[in-house]
C-alpha cells in the first residue's frame, strides 16, 4: 500500500490529524491496533481551544449536542469536620468570544464522531485492528492478526500514545516523573441539575467531579500509592462514604455503583520528549508528552498538536514543498506551548500533593486571590483554555502570596483578545514560507 501520510494510532490525536488531512485532500492511512472500543477511562474534558479546532473541522455542533457544557469549576475547601471553609470559582465566562466553556464528552463517543467525519473522505483509509510494529526504510510495518504487510508513505506520524513505536524508531527518549499519589476514577449517575464541575478538597483529601451528558458524572479521588489493593478488599459502602463525606450532591447516586470492578486506578505521570520530529517522522499527543490529569489537558494537547501538524502537512502537499525539514515548524509552534501546560499541570498537582494544613491554607489563599483579581483569573483561564498563553509574572506571584493588593479593574474585551493566539501564531509558515 502507498500513501502520502501514514498515522500510527487512532486515539483522539491520530483521528483529529487524519480528519484535518483528509479534509484538505491529503492521502492518509491510519492504523489502529484495537478492533473494539477501549474499556479504560481516558480524557473527557474538552477545553475551549479544542472546541475552536473542532469548529473549524465542522464537528463543533455534533460535539456540543453530545456533551455537557461546563461554564464554571467550583473549588471547595473543607475543614477537618467537612464544613465548607472556602469557595472559589474558575469561570470560563472571563474568556471573551464564542469559546468560553469546557465540554465533557464520553471519550469513545468523541472518537466515533471524529472517525465518522473522516470516513466521509475517499482519501482516508482506516485500518482497524492493525498494529504498527515498526519501520522499514520507507515503510511502516503493520500486522493484522497473523498477516504482516507494509505501507509506503512520504511521512510517518506516531499518535500511539505512551508506548509509541514511532517515538522508539525516532530514538527519542522520555524521562517519566511519577507523583506521590494515585487516583480512583469512575463514572456514575448524577442529579439532573448538577452540571458544573466541582473540585472538593480538605488538607489531605481530593475529589474531582465532572458532569458528563446523560446525567452521569466522572469522578477522580486521590489515594496514596499502594492503597488501591487494600481499598478493594473493603465493602463498596466504604467507597460510597469517601465520596458522600466530601460531596453530599452525590448521595443517592454514587451508591448505584455496586462493585469495585468498575472503579479504575489511574496513575499520573509527566514527561516531555526533547524532540517531536526526526526526518520524515513526527510524534503527537501522549507519544511526545504526558501531563498530570489534574488540569484536564492531555487530550487537548493531542488535539492541538494534530491541528498544527495537520495544517502544516496539508500546506506542504498543497504547495508541493514536501521537504521534511518543514516539519520543524510543528515543533517550533507546539513545544513551548506544551511545556507551559505541563508546568501548569505539574504545579496544580503539587498544590494537592502534600497532606499538610499549611499547604491547604496556601492553596486556599491562592485560589481566593486568583478569583478576586480579574487579571489573574483571566490569565489562569486563558492558559487552561489553550486559546493563548500569558505567563504569570512577579507581581502576580506577590498578589497571590498576599504581599501586594489585588487589582480591582478588569481588562476590556479587546485587550483580552489581544492575548489569544492569532492564525499567524498558530501557522507561522503561512507568512514566513515553506522550503
Ligand atoms: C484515566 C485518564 C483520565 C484522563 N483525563 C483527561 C481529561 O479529563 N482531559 C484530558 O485532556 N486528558 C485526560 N487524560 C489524558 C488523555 O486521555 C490523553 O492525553 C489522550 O488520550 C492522548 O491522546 P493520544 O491520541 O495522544 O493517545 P491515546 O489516547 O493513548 O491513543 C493512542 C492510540 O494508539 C493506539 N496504538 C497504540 N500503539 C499502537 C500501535 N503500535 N499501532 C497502532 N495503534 C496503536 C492505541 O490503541 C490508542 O487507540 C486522561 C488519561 C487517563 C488515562
Amino acid at each position: 500500500m502507498k500513501t502520502d501520510v501514514f498515522i500510527g494510532g487512532g486515539g483522539i490525536g491520530g483521528l483529529t490529524l487524519a480528519l484535518k488531512l483528509a479534509q484538505r485532500g491529503t492521502q492518509v492511512i491510519l492504523a489502529e491496533r484495537m478492533a473494539v472500543k477501549a474499556p479504560t477511562y481516558k480524557g473527557e474534558l474538552l477545553q475551549p481551544k479544542s472546541m475552536q479546532i473542532f469548529d473549524e473541522l465542522g464537528i463543533y455542533e455534533q460535539i456540543c449536542d453530545r456533551s455537557n457544557e461546563i461554564k464554571v469549576l467550583d473549588m471547595l475547601e473543607l475543614s477537618s469536620s467537612l464544613q465548607v471553609k472556602d469557595q472559589s470559582f474558575m469561570d470560563y465566562n472571563v474568556l471573551p468570544g464564542k469559546y468560553n466553556a469546557a465540554y465533557m464528552m464520553h471519550h469513545e463517543e468523541l472518537k466515533a464522531v471524529i472517525l465518522n467525519a473522516a470516513c466521509k473522505y475517499n482519501n482516508f483509509h482506516y485500518l482497524k485492528g492493525t498494529a504498527c510494529k515498526g519501520y522499514g526504510d520507507k515503510t511502516a510495518i503493520l500486522q493484522k492478526g497473523t498477516e504482516k504487510f507494509e505501507v509506503e508513505a512520504k511521512f510517518f506520524f506516531g499518535a500511539e500514545g505512551r508506548s509509541s513505536v514511532t517515538r522508539k524508531a525516532m530514538e527519542v527518549e522520555v524521562k517519566q516523573t511519577t507523583y506521590n499519589h494515585h487516583f480512583l476514577t469512575v463514572t456514575f449517575p448524577r442529579a439532573k441539575d448538577f452540571t458544573d464541575g466541582k473540585i472538593i478538597s480538605t488538607y489531605n483529601r481530593f475529589l474531582g467531579l465532572f458532569p458528563l451528558p446523560d446525567d452521569q458524572v466522572r469522578s477522580v479521588y486521590l489515594i496514596p500509592p499502594g492503597d488501591y489493593k487494600q481499598l478493594k478488599e473493603k465493602p463498596i459502602s466504604h467507597f460510597h462514604k469517601l465520596y458522600t463525606d466530601l460531596a453530599p450532591v452525590v448521595d443517592g447516586y454514587v451508591q448505584q455503583l455496586s462493585d469495585w470492578k468498575k472503579i479504575q486506578l489511574m496513575i499520573p505521570v509527566m514527561y516531555h520528549a526533547n524532540s517531536y520530529v526526526k526526518g520524515n517522522k513526527a510524534i503527537i499527543g501522549d507519544a511526545c508528552h504526558a501531563v498530570h490529569p489534574m488540569a484536564g489537558e492531555g487530550m487537548n494537547m493531542a488535539i492541538q498538536d494534530a491541528d498544527i501538524l495537520g495544517e502544516l502537512t496539508a500546506d506542504m502537499f498543497e504547495q508541493k514543498k514536501i521537504h521534511p525539514s518543514n516539519l520543524k515548524w510543528y515543533e517550533h509552534v507546539r513545544y513551548k506551548r506544551a511545556d507551559h501546560v505541563i508546568q501548569l499541570s505539574h504545579l496544580a498537582a503539587l498544590a494537592y500533593s502534600f497532606p499538610f494544613k499549611p499547604v491547604s491554607y496556601i492553596r486556599q489563599r491562592t485560589f481566593e486571590r486568583m478569583e478576586e483579581d480579574p487579571i489573574l483569573h483571566f490569565k489562569q483561564m486563558l492558559n487552561v483554555s489553550g486559546l493563548g498563553m500569558w505567563k504569570e509574572n512577579v507581581r502576580d506571584r506577590f498578589i497571590q502570596g498576599g504581599i501586594m493588593p489585588v487589582r480591582m479593574k478588569d481588562l476590556p474585551k479587546d485587550r483580552k483578545e489581544l492575548k489569544y493566539y492569532t492564525p499567524e501564531d498558530d501557522y507561522p509558515w503561512k507568512t514566513e514560507g515553506l522550503i
